[in-house]
């Protein structure tokens, strides 16, 4: 099985430089090809293979006006003229929507790296061709620092699958993918039920101790508040900039120095929430998976229902619940585990786990199941975890 590495870069400012050339170029190419194959197709022609536009492409770097592109590694712009005619292709066989232009708006800088040419040690990865020079000291420029150390495995043995080189506004990643052998270890009998919640964010049926809600520390508090103030301050530089004079249609203010300043603070301060949120739900899952269960029973919850409402969207949105089924699918594949969806409609917290009693009218803010009917005292959400552990109606998602 293949499995995902991503890693934050550290680069130097001459690395940083090269990158976004980097980039620039896979966008360029990219681009070229699929104005290559939509002009051939709007003259009736058929699909173009990207063995002939590469050669073509080779053509082009001949000329004065393109020489820039030889400064650029020939696997950089290679791959993306292979990604247009992937996708040209796939909307020739009505898989996928026409392919769009690639945009410096639209679009995150990214390219790809040569799975054989890249090269990890402990601590830095080297991309190809980053330094023209062939001398050593100059060659040391092709080596980028990682931020992590010891994270992504290298040696002779250690193949590399489609490595990818992104910028999301604020920091560079390189991504690849490692063929791993799965372990499946001795799992004990006994599944667990996880409730996902609001208060809490997870509760399970092995333990009656919940997973804290990480947006009600104070840390995410402060960090909320301060993004907070940032947009505020944002926005009334925005306010100032249109009343300082009047634009003709269609023109829009150019944005001042502190405007861009102040918006890669406030992308600093989101990526920091996001960094403390992920980090929670990979903590949480991992604990999960780590008791071995032969079994996890997780509610279907319909996300996209909930995003609907506005009171619950904000609070939903912070909670991750997506990634959080996300990373549980993925994990259980690698462990064996089975992962059990229940359907949303099986009423997990209007049950009473002892009796099977169904309580209609259940208020939300009643934390406390209290049994009418065989009169059992329990906390309300750990009723429902074990609920969904004991359900037998459910759909298994991997193996
Ligand atoms: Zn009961």
């Amino acid at each position: 099985m293949i499995k995902g590495i991503k890693v934050m870069l550290i680069p130097n400012n001459k690395q940083k430089t090269k990158l976004f050339q980097f980039a620039g170029s896979a966008r360029f190419a990219y681009n070229w090809a699929l104005a290559k194959e939509q002009e051939n197709y709007n003259s009736g022609g058929k699909f173009i293979s990207d063995n002939d536009l590469r050669k073509e492409f080779t053509q082009l770097k001949k000329t004065d006006e393109f020489k820039w592109l030889n400064s650029i590694s020939n696997n950089v712009t290679k791959q993306a003229i292979k990604d247009a005619c992937i996708s040209f292709k796939r909307f020739f066989k009505h898989q996928a929507k026409y392919p769009r232009f690639k945009t410096r708006k639209r679009n995150n800088p990214k390219f790809y790296q040569d799975n054989i040419k890249i090269q990890f040690n402990s601590t830095h990865v080297k991309f190809e061709g980053l330094s023209s020079s062939k001398k050593q000291n100059k060659q040391q420029l092709n080596w980028i620092r990682l931020a992590e150390y010891n994270r992504i495995p290298f040696g002779k043995d250690v193949k590399y699958i489609n490595p990818r080189v992104s910028f999301d506004g604020l920091n560079w990643w390189v991504s690849i993918g490692i063929e791993s052998e799965d372990s499946i270890s001795n799992l004990s009998n006994s599944g667990i039920g996880v409730d996902l919640g609001i208060k809490d964010l997870a509760i399970c049926s092995d333990i009656n101790k919940p997973y804290k809600n990480i947006n009600k520390t104070k840390r995410v508090k402060q960090l909320k508040k301060k993004l907070k103030r940032q947009q505020r301050q944002v926005s009334r530089k925005y306010d100032n900039l249109k009343e300082s004079k009047v634009f003709e249609k269609g023109e829009k203010p150019k944005k001042t120095k502190n405007i861009i300043k102040l918006e890669n603070k406030i992308r600093k301060t989101h990526h920091k929430l996001n960094g403390i949120r992920q980090n929670y739900i990979h903590q949480t899952t991992t604990n999960i998976i780590k008791r071995k269960p032969s079994f996890i029973s997780i509610e279907d919850l319909n996300v996209s229902g909930m995003m609907k409402n506005k009171h619950l969207a904000k609070v939903v949105q912070e909670q991750c619940f997506y990634e959080f089924r996300r990373q549980l699918e993925y994990k259980t594949t690698r462990k064996g585990i089975k992962l059990r969806i229940i359907s949303r409609f099986y009423p997990s917290s209007k049950t009473c786990h002892k009796c099977g009693y169904i309580k209609k009218d259940l208020n939300l803010s009643n934390r406390e199941w209290v049994c009418p009917k065989c009169g059992c005292i329990i906390d309300r959400d750990f009723n429902a975890s074990l609920n969904l552990r004991d359900c037998k109606e459910y759909k298994i998602v991997n193996g």
